[in-house]
């Protein structure tokens, strides 16, 4: 079967490592000179938009992304900065000893009202629940490592693309609606479903990436504070995770038409009814993976285990 693959994100080169493999004719297209999405690295292996750790629970990702590269073994720890001081988080045995026991409203104020107003640009109340329970207000005990799933690490992101793109032809720097002339029976589409519409109606973040000019030793530090009026919220630190060269600050912003959609913002209804309208327009042949196009805020392991269930099931 002819298949066309739109975007060359982590979503798109899993649908098109997973065709190929089924014997199907396969192209990606993808609008960026570079591939791998939000994950992409530079050429000094630097990540272009912020660390991606692999952590998940589910052993079939892990497997499938083990098979085409190797994954350093890595615990992520995360450093907020407080109006209290600097603190491990999620908040936990080590941060209460810093800076001493605090109730989850007093948490709440220290390390997420300030942030959650940087990241989205709304208030930590009104931001989606499933957005705010991603991240624990504390956690018991001594572990102070930012994930706990069973498998983490930080894959080798050049082999890993170039082994999920052998033998495939991939197209780079192409214009949103070139792929529409490649005639395919069945295309998996991990752009914004918007594009189908003349109404850019869906929400998304993006962010501003720069060197960083604070120094930091941890490998995330993240900007709490109620004190300045700096928008940064993550500085990263490639070096101190093992990966690349730079310290990174991460600025996030609204999205404008064409420019990278970082974070879906599905803060209301309205958002919410505009992606189903949006879903039952879409071409019947046109199927929508990863995180942009289910407008779903989705970490690497559930944009791949979808888009593996998806592909299976859509080419049986
Ligand atoms: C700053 C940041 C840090 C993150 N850190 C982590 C982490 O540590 N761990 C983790 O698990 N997850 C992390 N994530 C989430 C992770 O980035 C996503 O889950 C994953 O990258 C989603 O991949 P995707 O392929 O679905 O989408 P994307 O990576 O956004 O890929 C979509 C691709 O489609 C292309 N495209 C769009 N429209 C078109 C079109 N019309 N024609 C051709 N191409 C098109 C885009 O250019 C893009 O390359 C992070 C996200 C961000 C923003």
């Amino acid at each position: 079967m002819k298949i066309t693959v739109v975007g060359a994100g982590i979503s798109g080169l899993t649908a098109a490592r997973i065709c190929k493999d089924a014997g199907h004719d396969v192209t990606v297209f993808e609008t960026k000179g570079f591939i791998g999405g939000a994950c992409a690295i530079d050429e000094d292996n630097n990540p272009r938009f912020g660390a991606h750790i692999l952590h998940t629970n589910n052993r079939m990702v892990w497997e499938f992304i083990a098979k085409y590269c190797s994954i350093k073994k890595y615990d992520h720890y995360v450093i907020a900065r407080t109006d209290a001081g600097e603190v491990p988080v999620p908040f936990n045995y080590w941060s209460e000893l810093l800076i001493g026991k605090k109730t989850d409203e007093e948490l709440l104020n220290l390390i997420f009202r300030h942030y959650t107003m940087r990241q989205w640009g709304i208030s930590y109340d009104d931001l989606p629940e499933d957005t705010r329970k991603r991240v624990k207000v504390r956690r018991g005990g001594t572990d102070c490592r930012y994930f706990t799933d069973l498998y983490q690490g930080i894959p080798d992101y050049k082999q890993l693309f170039t082994n999920l793109r052998k033998d495939i032809d991939v197209l780079t720097g192409v214009a949103g609606g070139d792929w529409r002339n490649n005639d395919a029976e069945l295309v998996f589409y991990s752009g914004c479903i918007s594009d189908f519409s003349t109404d850019e109606c869906l929400q998304y973040r993006t962010c501003d990436f720069e060197e960083s000019k604070i120094t930091t030793h941890c490998p995330v530090l993240n900007n709490c504070t109620s004190w300045t009026n700096e928008r940064w919220t993550r500085i990263h630190n490639f070096r101190s995770m093992g990966i690349g060269s730079k310290s990174m600050m991460e600025t996030p912003r609204p999205c404008k038409y064409g420019e990278m959609r970082l974070y879906p913002l599905t803060v209301d209804e309205k958002q919410v009814n505009k992606y189903n309208q949006l879903m039952r327009d879409l071409p019947i042949h046109c199927i929508p993976i990863g995180r942009v196009a289910k407008y779903l805020y989705l970490d690497m392991d559930d944009a791949i285990y979808s888009t593996m269930i998806l592909v299976n099931s859509s080419i049986k």
